[in-house]
């Protein structure tokens, strides 16, 4: 397989200052039914997706979709980056707040929408 090696100026600009997009993934809110895992944040533009084991995938569609490679975790107390382009976890710049979903907000989520056989359907 080629190997194509990228450098940061192959990527978008990551824009410290965008707050996120609300406080779940945009798309599963948008229906009657979306639910997910676990939330991603775009650090280029602070879209709200849902992560790669959810049903929906939404952050790796956005992320391919959009041309926006680089993801924090919007999971309180985590706060690494991924790069979808490398595949691997990268760094990243301080975000605007807030760092992470409401913590009222359960895990998987939204309340109200999770299936009791949740775990059986992730990814
Ligand atoms: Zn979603
Ligand atoms: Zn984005």
């Amino acid at each position: 397989m080629e190997h194509h090696a990228l450098t940061m100026a192959d990527y978008p600009p990551i824009d410290p200052t965008i707050p996120p997009s609300g406080t779940g993934c945009v798309e599963c809110l948008a229906t009657e039914d979306g639910w997910w895992f676990h939330l991603r944040r775009c650090a280029h533009c602070g879209h709200i997706g849902c992560c790669d084991q959810s049903p929906s995938q939404h952050t790796s569609k956005h992320a391919k979709a959009e041309g926006h490679p680089i993801i924090r975790s919007f999971e309180p107390d985590e706060d690494w980056f991924y790069d979808y382009l490398q595949d691997e976890y990268a760094e990243g710049p301080e975000l605007a707040d807030p760092q992470h979903h409401p913590l009222s907000q359960p895990t998987p989520g939204p309340a109200g929408r999770v299936p009791h056989d949740w775990e059986r359907r992730l990814h």
